[in-house]
C-alpha cells in the first residue's frame, strides 16, 4: 500500500481512502501496524483538529436518535461530522449494542457525515487505541466535529472522556430516585447533561429530572476548566428536534471559553501524556503474553518455587528478556 498516496487522499477528504485507512489501523497484523503507524505519523504533521464530543447513555435513552438529529443539524450548518462508537460489549457478547447498521439511517446517507461502528476487539485497551487512531484519521480528513458514543459498560466512559474535548451524558426522564442510579464518576466527567425525551407526556417528568440534576451538579466541586454555570443540565427532544441548537450553543460557548483560557490545550496535552503511558503499559503487557514469554515465566516461576532463585532476581531476569521490538 502506498502510504503517501493514501495520506494525500485522506487530507483531500476522500471517504474511501478514510475507510481503507480505518481498516488498516484496526488490523492486528504486524505489517499493517507498521503501515498504520507510518500513516498516522504523516497525518499528525498536518495538526488538523476537530471538536471531539464524547456521548454516553444507557441503551434506550435515545443516543442514536440524538446523534442523528444533532448530526443532521450540524451538517445543515455546513459542518462535517464523524460518528464513532466505543462498545466493549461487542467483544463479549459477539453482538454490538451500538454497531447496528440500521441506526442513524438518514445521517449515514448524508455526504457530510461519516459513521463507523465499533470494531469487535477483545480488550477495551484495543478498542481505545483503535478509537484514538480513528479520531486522528477523521481529524486529518477535515471533519469539524467527531462524536464518540459509548454505552458506559465497564471503563468505556473513562476511555471516551480521555479522548474527548467535551463530554455529554444523555438521560431519560425518570422518577425522583433515579439520581442515585447515575454513577458519581460520570457526573464528574459530564460537561453537559441532556435529559432527552422532553416531549409529550414525558415533558413534566423531564423537567423534574432536569431540575434534580441541575441541583446535583451545583453540589459538585467546582472545576477550574469550567466557566460559571457549568456543568449544566438541559432538556432536549431528539425525536422532535427540540433544544438541540441550544445544546450546541452551550457546547460551543464552553469550548470557546476553554480555548481562550488555555484549558483546551492543557487537556489535549494531558490526554497525550495519558495515552502515551497507556500505550507503553499495554505494549509491555502484550509482550508478556507471547508464547516465548509465557514459557520463560513458567520456567522462572519453577526456579523461584524451588528456591533456586530469589523472586526479585527472577523478575529482573524476566524483564530483561522481553522482546524489545
Ligand atoms: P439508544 O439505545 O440510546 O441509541 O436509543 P435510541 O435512539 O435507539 O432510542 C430508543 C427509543 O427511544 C426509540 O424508540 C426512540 O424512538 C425513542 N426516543 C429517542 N429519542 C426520543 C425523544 O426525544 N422523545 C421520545 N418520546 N422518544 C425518543
Amino acid at each position: 500500500m502506498d502510504i503517501a498516496e493514501l495520506s494525500n487522499k485522506i487530507l483531500s477528504r476522500d471517504r474511501r481512502a478514510l475507510a481503507r485507512a480505518i481498516t488498516l489501523v484496526e488490523s492486528q497484523r504486524a505489517d499493517h501496524r507498521a503501515q498504520a503507524e507510518e500513516l498516522l505519523g504523516t497525518l499528525a504533521r498536518q495538526r488538523r483538529q476537530a471538536l471531539r464530543i464524547g456521548l454516553s447513555g444507557t441503551p434506550g435513552v435515545g443516543k442514536s436518535t440524538f446523534i442523528e438529529s444533532f448530526g443532521l443539524m450540524l451538517t445543515e450548518q455546513g459542518l462535517r461530522v464523524a460518528v464513532l462508537a466505543v462498545d466493549p460489549s461487542s467483544a463479549r457478547s459477539g453482538g454490538s449494542i451500538l454497531g447496528d447498521k440500521t441506526r442513524m439511517e438518514r445521517l449515514s446517507r448524508d455526504p457530510d457525515a461519516f459513521i463507523r461502528p465499533s470494531p469487535s476487539q477483545t480488550h477495551l485497551g484495543g478498542v481505545a487505541r483503535r478509537t484514538r487512531d480513528v479520531v486522528a484519521l477523521c481529524e486529518a480528513a477535515d471533519f469539524d466535529v467527531v462524536l464518540i458514543e459509548t454505552v458506559g459498560v465497564g471503563q468505556s466512559e473513562t476511555v471516551v472522556a480521555e479522548i474527548s474535548d467535551l463530554f455529554l451524558l444523555l438521560l431519560a426522564p425518570a422518577g425522583g430516585d433515579e439520581l442515585q442510579g447515575v454513577k458519581r464518576g460520570i457526573m464528574e466527567i459530564a460537561d453537559v447533561i441532556l435529559v432527552n425525551k422532553a416531549d409529550g407526556d414525558l415533558k413534566p417528568a423531564a423537567g423534574r429530572t432536569c431540575a434534580d440534576y441541575s441541583g446535583a451538579l451545583r453540589l459538585l466541586r467546582k472545576r477550574p476548566q469550567d466557566p460559571p454555570g457549568y456543568p449544566k443540565a438541559m432538556m432536549v427532544s431528539a425525536l422532535e428536534e427540540e433544544g438541540l441548537s441550544q445544546a450546541w450553543t452551550e457546547l460551543q460557548q464552553l469550548n470557546i471559553w476553554r480555548r481562550e483560557h488555555g484549558h483546551w490545550n492543557q487537556r489535549r496535552a494531558e490526554q497525550a501524556r495519558y495515552w502515551f503511558a497507556q500505550e507503553v503499559r499495554q505494549t509491555l503487557l502484550a509482550q508478556l503474553d507471547s508464547p516465548q514469554a509465557r514459557a520463560r515465566m513458567a520456567d522462572l516461576g519453577d526456579s523461584v518455587a524451588q528456591g533456586d532463585q530469589s523472586i526479585n532476581q527472577a523478575a529482573r531476569q524476566m524483564l530483561t528478556t522481553l522482546d524489545p521490538t
